[in-house]
């Protein structure tokens, strides 16, 4: 089993690193940062959306393993005094692949169509102050947006800048795509729904600009800055994910240890008999 890793750059996260390497030296991992098995983060989610991004050309072929240098994370599983059994567990378990839906998103202007690959979101922002644009979904007209912006969520990401702008949880066994406004203007002029969409895999939409509106783009936590975009499409990848599970961890446990907190004693009490 060949492993890469990529750690915050932080001097805690830095130290981790090293041990990890001497760990997985001593029960014979063998590292390899150019066509690993496992790509092992070590910092938090935003970590691991760089480790993704990193080895996007490998997505089908590799595993992720999240460890978290401060609390838990939704894709930073793993806590920074587990180090060892993650490694003795890399060495001697198969673990089980559990596989995320990822977007496509393609970025057409008059000259080329690129196509990327967002492991959270795609967010649209105007460089001027209001963006204005026309939401098409299956190729009809939906919706002229103007606010803020869009945020497009894949499930995994519903729990990122989805959820702070009032998006659902979706969980990630679920193959859909999220489209959520950030402060869209509504009122008798201008409207759109208010409430963010969920689209299964087999819809799509797409997002028209105005002719020339320089646009903000953000892919994960890659941005750039882009004019005369004429349409940007948005679907669920036929790609996916893969995570490298060494003990079950339910999503929605992440979710209630990461938003609610856990009171045991009070859950306890009320489970049904
Ligand atoms: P950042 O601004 O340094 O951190 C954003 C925060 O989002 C971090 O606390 C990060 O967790 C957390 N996060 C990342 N992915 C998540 C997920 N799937 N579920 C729950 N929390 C998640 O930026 P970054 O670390 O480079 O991460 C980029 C992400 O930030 C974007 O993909 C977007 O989801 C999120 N973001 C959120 C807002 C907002 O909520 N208002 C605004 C912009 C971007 P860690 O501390 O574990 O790294």
């Amino acid at each position: 089993m060949k492993y890469a890793l990529l750690d915050r750059g932080d001097s805690l996260s830095r130290e981790l690193a090293e041990q990890f390497h001497a760990l997985a030296q001593y029960k014979g991992l063998k590292e390899d940062a150019s066509s690993p098995d496992v790509v092992v983060s070590i910092g938090g989610d935003g970590t691991l959306l760089q480790a993704f991004h990193r080895f996007i050309d490998r997505v089908q072929d590799v595993a992720f393993v999240g460890v978290h240098t401060g609390h838990l994370g939704f894709y930073a599983d793993w806590k920074k005094n587990e180090l060892a059994q993650l490694v003795d567990l890399m060495a001697t378990t198969e673990p089980q692949k559990v596989s995320y839906p990822l977007l496509r998103i393609q970025i057409v202007t008059d000259d080329e169509t690129r196509s990327f690959l967002a492991l959270n979101e795609f967010t649209l922002k105007s460089m001027e102050g209001t963006l204005v644009a026309q939401l098409n979904v299956n190729d009809e007209p939906f919706e002229m947006f103007r606010g803020d912006g869009i945020v497009v969520s894949t499930p995994s990401g519903s729990t990122g800048y989805n959820k702070s702008i009032g998006g659902a949880i979706i969980h990630p066994s679920l193959e859909a795509l999220q489209i959520a406004e950030i402060a869209s203007i509504n009122n008798r002029v201008y409207r759109t729904l208010g409430s963010s969409v969920i689209l299964p895999k087999h819809h799509h939409c797409d997002i028209v600009p105005e002719p020339d509106e320089p646009l903000s783009i953000w892919i994960d936590h890659l941005t750039m800055q882009l004019q005369g975009v004429r349409s940007i499409i948005c679907t669920v990848a036929e790609d996916k994910v893969h995570f490298a599970r060494y003990r079950p961890f339910p999503f929605w446990n992440r979710v209630r240890e990461a938003f609610i907190g856990s009171n045991p004693d009070e859950l306890e009490h009320k489970r049904p008999k």
